[in-house]
């Protein structure tokens, strides 16, 4: 049976030693659960304090992003290595945030600003291959635009994402794989997709890694939601059979929100 996890990713936010207060609250809460995975993902700068705070509890520590090389003249990017030297066990790859894909009009961010979050399947690819050697488990995000929803192509974009994801990845080497379906309009905008919808989509991307990789594998993977998820709308969506799990971003924040929505996940 699949273990539910839920993931906070904290974003560019808390310092390190606002990072470990709130890992040291969740720990003292949850620290201990054996019936879901809890996983924090801090900024680079506090996943060695947050590590710490952590350290003999259940709770398990990943990085947002990584770079593809374990070392080299790659001015401010961190290495799968690095990652695994702080005890990082997962890492989040391709974030609409990162490919550059916002899901809120930010009138304060200029246009020209996208370019720098230029993340491409072939780059999350890269990634992703780099990753899987060192044991770190990818949590690898997918997800489609309100304008490419409505035009009636959010199988069409998944697939694409997918299959550029994981080119020359082999089952065998996916065990550890962890799909994000992330509706890039549900992000951080408060709007959540329906629970059905959302089965659905998590039911197709599933469907996709079966014809790709055979049942064994499909079986395996967790296919968990993100965007808006809060503890007011976590029960319905934990308890659709194809949804795994929660990716959580602004409520992870809040120790009691996010605790809430740990405990909105079916026992399985
Ligand atoms: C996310 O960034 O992965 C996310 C789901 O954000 P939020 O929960 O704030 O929509």
């Amino acid at each position: 049976m699949r273990r539910p996890l839920i993931a906070g990713n904290w974003k560019m936010n808390l310092t390190p030693s606002e990072g470990a207060a709130l890992a040291t609250t969740l720990r003292q809460r949850i620290g201990m659960r054996s019936d879901v995975e809890i996983l924090l993902c801090p900024s680079f700068v506090a996943l060695q304090a947050v590590g710490e705070a952590i350290r003999g509890s259940e709770m398990k520590l990943g990085a947002q992003d990584v770079f593809w090389r374990d070392a080299g003249a790659f001015t401010g990017q961190v290495s799968p290595l690095m990652l695994c030297a702080v005890g990082c066990e997962y890492v989040i790859l391709g974030h609409s945030e990162t490919r550059g894909r916002f899901g809120v009009a930010d009138p304060d961010l200029d246009p020209t600003i996208l370019s720098y979050f230029s993340e491409t399947d072939a780059s999350i690819n890269r990634k992703l291959r780099a990753v899987l050697p060192h044991g770190l488990r990818p949590i690898l995000c997918v997800g489609e635009t309100l304008a490419e929803r409505e035009a009636g192509q959010t199988e069409r974009v998944l697939q694409t994402q997918l299959e550029g994801a994981l080119q020359g990845v082999t089952a065998d080497e996916l065990y550890e794989l962890v799909i994000a379906y992330e509706p890039v309009w549900a992000i951080g905008t408060g709007r959540v997709c329906e629970a059905d919808e959302a089965n659905r989509v998590c039911g197709f991307i599933r469907q996709t890694l079966r014809d790709r990789y055979g049942e064994d594998l499909a079986t395996l993977v967790r296919i968990l939601y993100g965007g808006s998820v809060k503890a007011s709308n976590a029960h319905a969506l934990l308890h659709q059979p194809e949804i795994d799990g929660a990716l959580v971003g602004g409520a992870s924040l809040n120790a009691e929100e996010f605790e809430q929505i740990t405990y909105c996940a079916p026992k399985r």
